[in-house]
């Protein structure tokens, strides 16, 4: 292939202002010691014997196709959840089935409406499609603005991005303020109830994307085995909705894209679930040590149901992330807006907070010496 063959090839133009991934800078250190990568709200915990051991059985017939119909694990699931399996659909992580369920549903001049900032994998995977982002401002103390983001639906509005509790910033989505949009939402646009830390959520007022779908066909929950299992390197991921729904997901998934090691170790994890939840349990108690030690030393955290906390930086995140990278911490910067930081390992946890409450000290006092 010659130079000029390759200009001449030609891309969608919604390709055009796709930002391209940039994965976390791990970090770096030449004295030895430890780092922590708390940049991709990854499971600190090594998997379970019992996990590891079913994934690497599975791995004995990499030579043969994966089951496509995932017929233990959905039966697995099934029960778990209490819903029929034909409301279920798998996907090589939630992100995977969400990219399905936009082509199956959205293209050019269509809008999706969803709550910014939130997930970085939103505008591009709408952007893929064609159609066009309407992204609404979280209110000041980082949650959704319901009463915005009904205002902005329009006849071209096909979907609605709800992500609870909320990636980067923390906070869940009510039970009520959903219901009261939900209400307000036509019966012909798709809801995505994104709850990826579904596990991390200790608000009773928090809505349970289960029993909401039961009695709306436009609602599709999506859940994963990335966070709270611990699974996020073998890409595996579910929605949950009526069976139009999920037909339409299904449609779109490539064909024997979940591999059988993600499913044998998903089937396992969700047989010792128990234990799995009590790791989930340490986390949740981490995340409140964590957010009180940095409100004690006069961070304004907004309150986190996930596995990770939002810093209000603005202007001086990537100052402060580069500050924490020195100490061997990646985190993640939004640049202009703030850092999120991963509730991993203790020891993690703790070089990090050392820092943030340097800096703070440092800035009470102004002589801002981490800098
Ligand atoms: C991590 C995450 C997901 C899930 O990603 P996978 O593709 O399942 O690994 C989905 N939504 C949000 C908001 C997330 O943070």
């Amino acid at each position: 292939m010659t130079a000029q063959d390759e200009v001449r090839v030609r891309f969608r133009s919604c390709l055009d202002d796709v930002a391209a991934y940039k994965p976390g800078r791990p970090p770096e250190r030449t004295d030895g010691r430890p780092t922590y990568k708390l940049s991709s709200n990854e499971n600190p915990y090594p998997p379970l014997p019992g996990v590891l051991a079913a994934a690497t059985e599975a791995a004995a017939d990499m030579n043969r196709y994966p089951d496509m119909g995932a017929f233990d694990l959905l039966e697995a699931l099934s029960e778990k959840l209490g819903v029929p399996v034909s409301d279920l659909a798998l996907g090589t992580g939630s992100v995977a089935v969400l990219y399905h369920l936009l082509q199956a549903s959205v293209s050019e001049g269509d809008e999706v409406v969803y709550a910014w900032r939130s997930f970085e994998a939103y505008p591009i995977a709408v952007q893929l499609t064609g159609a066009t982002s309407v992204q609404v401002p979280l209110t000041a103390d980082a949650r959704h603005d319901f009463k915005a983001m009904e205002a902005a639906l329009t006849e071209r509005t096909r979907a609605v991005l709800v992500c609870s509790p909320n990636n980067p910033t923390g906070p869940v989505v009510h039970r009520d303020e959903l219901l009261t949009f939900l209400d307000a939402v036509p019966a012909d646009v798709i809801v995505v109830l994104d709850e990826a830390y579904y596990e991390f959520i200790r608000d009773p007022e928090a809505f349970d994307g289960v029993e909401v779908y039961r009695d709306r066909p436009n609602v599709v929950v999506l859940r994963t085995f990335s966070k709270a299992y611990g699974l996020a390197g073998f890409r595996i991921g579910y929605a949950i909705a009526h069976p139009p729904m999920v037909a339409a997901i299904r449609k779109c998934a490539l064909p024997f894209g979940v591999s059988q090691i993600a499913q044998a170790a998903a089937l396992a994890s969700l047989r010792a679930e128990d234990e799995l939840l009590e790791r989930v349990e340490a986390l949740v108690t981490e995340r409140t040590r964590v957010v009180q030690e940095l409100r004690a030393s006069g961070w304004d955290v907004p309150e986190s149901h996930a596995n990770f906390v939002w810093m209000p930086l603005g202007d001086e995140t990537v100052a402060f992330s580069e500050a924490v990278q020195a100490e061997g911490v990646s985190v993640r910067p939004f640049p202009g807006e703030g850092a999120r930081v991963t509730i991993g390992e203790r020891a993690a946890n703790d070089l990090f907070l050392e820092v943030a409450c340097a800096w703070r000290q440092s800035e009470v006092a102004g002589t801002p010496t981490a800098r």
